[in-house]
């Protein structure tokens, strides 16, 4: 297997970095991207032939990723996150059925979309041959950086606000990491990792301090084009954290423009936070380049609860590129609009997901988008995973059953 990658950029100044060895940030403490070749896999691969449909998921998109030996891709099974129209809660929300499209990417192993960049990470890691792998998490992240490092054989510690879902932080120890629980948010933990690196002996991989993460989350925009035969919808709706996928969906996007692949113009990209959690929405309301730090953040959207992002900047220049915007959800839409689907349509979506969902009637009322538009809606994890409405009702075999309630 060849790459094509070229070097690293600082996203920040344009100045290179060595593909050959291992890396955090630049020397300005800003995210590092990868760069390709794209004038050499344009002369040698086509748009047809470009995807090796026999590697599972994403790895099929192996020409725009880093890995260059093969035997360091670690897997476990990943796939192609399904495109479900919502018929009849789309009527709910404003919309149209047809144009009302959610990627579901709880299906991806551990459950959530941070497979795509952890697995990434740690096969860059693997290739690398790092022995040690330390991350702050809201939960999902740990869960997939703990699956991958069980699987490539590397040691992982990570570390979770202490209020962080529970059936997240055992997963976590269960799959073999070294599991601890902080009295703080994401960026205390992210504090910790950052300040053990060299008393600990680990290398960081949180959010965007690495390179490799945004690589797999970029992954997300190939797929998309080639489900809807490299024509884009007119907007994405992203549940935004550190933003790492809508970052990276910019770039698969800007790297398949290079390439001559897309039809049309690019989507509007909608960041959506939780109004207990919105720094990108305040710092792009704001005009601002950098989003300040948000104060005690709060929401049930737990992936989403991220009161400062490194890749700040990033995003908001994503947004404003796309002609995008960024939206708050209060938390009680983002669960009325949850249950509303699992109820009308039977797809079970995280508390994120949904927020894109109550997003997207936001965007519509506001008059930001409009019924005819196509729009993609981004579930980033199982359902399961999160705190369910009770249910309850009893049968006692004790006493005879009237069949006739259950008519
Ligand atoms: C991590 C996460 C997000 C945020 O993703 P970013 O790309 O880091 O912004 C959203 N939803 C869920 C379920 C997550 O786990």
């Amino acid at each position: 297997m060849q790459s094509y990658v070229l070097h690293l950029e600082c996203s920040k100044t344009g100045a290179v970095y060595s593909a050959n060895q291992i890396h955090n940030l630049s020397e300005d403490g800003m995210p590092l991207l990868v760069r390709y070749d794209l004038d050499r896999i344009k002369q040698e691969l086509s748009k047809d032939s470009w995807c090796v449909r026999s590697a599972p998921g994403f790895w099929r998109y192996q020409a725009l990723l880093p890995v260059s030996n093969p035997a360091s891709k670690i897997s476990l099974g990943e796939v192609i996150t399904p495109l479900i129209p919502l018929k009849e809660s789309s009527k709910l929300l404003g919309g149209k059925p047809e144009n009302i499209i959610v990627k579901d990417e709880g299906r991806l192993p551990t459950g959530s979309f941070k497979a795509r960049g952890l697995a990434l990470a740690v096969s860059m890691a693997h290739q690398f041959e790092l022995k040690h792998l330390a991350i702050p998490t809201n939960g999902n992240a740990g869960a997939a950086l703990a699956a991958y490092a069980r699987q490539a054989n590397i040691k992982a510690t990570v570390f979770c606000p202490d209020d962080t879902p529970k059936v997240n932080v055992q997963e976590i120890q269960l799959q073999g990491a070294d599991t601890y629980l902080v009295n703080g948010l994401i960026n205390d933990c992210g504090k910790i990792v950052f300040e053990g690196r060299e008393k600990a002996g680990w290398f960081d991989v949180s959010t965007l301090k690495e390179p490799y993460r945004i690589e797999g989350k970029k992954t997300m925009g190939f797929e998309l084009a080639e489900q809807m035969d490299w024509t884009l919808p007119d907007a994405i709706f992203y549940p935004t954290g550190g933003g790492t996928g809508l970052i990276g969906m910019w770039k698969a996007f800007a790297e398949l423009k290079e390439l001559g692949w897309l039809k049309g113009k690019l989507p509007k990209m909608i960041a959506i936070q939780s109004s207990g959690c919105a720094p990108i929405v305040n710092a792009f309301d704001n005009g601002l380049d950098h989003a300040p730090l948000w104060d005690n953040a709060k929401t049930v959207a737990s992936g989403i609860r991220v009161p400062a992002a490194i890749g700040d900047f990033l995003i908001l220049d994503a947004i404003r590129q796309s002609d995008g915007c960024a939206l708050a959800v209060e938390d009680g839409h983002i669960i009325n609009t949850r249950d509303m689907i699992s109820k009308k349509d039977g797809l079970l979506l995280c508390p994120e997901g949904a927020a894109t969902a109550a997003g997207y009637q936001i965007a519509l009322e506001r008059k930001i988008i409009n019924e005819d538009e196509k729009v993609v809606l981004f579930n980033c994890a199982s359902g399961l995973k999160y705190p369910m409405p009770i249910a309850n009702q009893m049968i006692n075999t004790d006493f005879q059953i009237n069949y006739k309630d259950f008519s």
